[in-house]
């Protein structure tokens, strides 16, 4: 069993919530709460192989300007950047989201960070309201070397899977390559994430 953590950052309204609720359950239920921050949790099978996945979903309300981040680099092997494009501000959040996590990772084999990292314009549904263009996001994601696509997670289910799927992958080849340096005991990881986290949990 592999143990992968994901990290669903992002400005509030984004859509953080409703992409980790779109890929554990399907749905699109439109209204989150935002009041609390949670991990969801889900057994998945990806290449033959089995995955622990877990999905921190932060509290979008009073931190939303807090940029230390020191919990989630420390928690997170991937990260999922979320911005709307239909919202700039988002989008601006979004690029100090990305500088914070690079600056951070500057000691660290590169290549493993940048492939775990995926900009996530959401609501291209509104695009008849769209504030950031397509290019700017891809610009963004080229400059910062992470991956990229816009999506919208209330109308493409496939898209917000495969998009997941992409993040998966990445963060399990990175395990095969420092496979050796990983320690698997799930119980004492789990003892960390409480550590660290100390928050609700929820199963999907
Ligand atoms: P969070 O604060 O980042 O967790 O954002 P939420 O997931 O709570 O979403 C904020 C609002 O945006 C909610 O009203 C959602 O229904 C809406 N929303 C999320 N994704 C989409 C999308 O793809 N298209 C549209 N039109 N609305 C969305
Ligand atoms: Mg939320």
């Amino acid at each position: 069993m592999t143990e992968v953590k994901v990290a669903v950052l992002g400005g509030s309204g984004a859509g953080k919530s409703a992409l980790a609720v779109r890929f554990l359950t399907r749905r699109f239920i439109g209204e989150y709460a935002s009041s609390a921050e949670c991990i969801y949790t889900k057994h998945l099978c990806l290449d033959g192989r089995q995955i622990h996945l877990e999905i921190y979903d932060p509290c979008s309300q009073p931190q939303q300007g807090k940029l230390s981040l020191t919990d989630e680099l420390h928690w997170a092997d991937g990260f999922i950047i979320v911005y709307d494009i239909s919202d700039r501000a988002s989008f601006a959040f979004a690029k100090a989201l990305l500088y914070r996590i690079r600056e951070s990772h500057t000691g660290v084999c590169k290549k493993m960070v940048e492939s775990s990292i995926f900009l996530v314009g959401n609501k291209q549904d509104l695009c008849h309201m769209r504030e950031v263009g397509w290019d700017e996001g891809q610009k963004l994601a080229i400059d910062n070397k992470c991956q990229f696509c816009e999506l919208s997670a209330a109308e493409h289910y496939q898209e917000v899977v495969a998009m997941f799927t992409k993040v998966l992958r990445n963060i399990t080849s990175n395990f095969k390559v420092k496979e050796k340096r990983r320690p698997s005991g799930s119980k004492s990881m789990a003892k960390l994430i409480n550590n660290v986290f100390g928050k609700r949990r929820k199963s999907v």
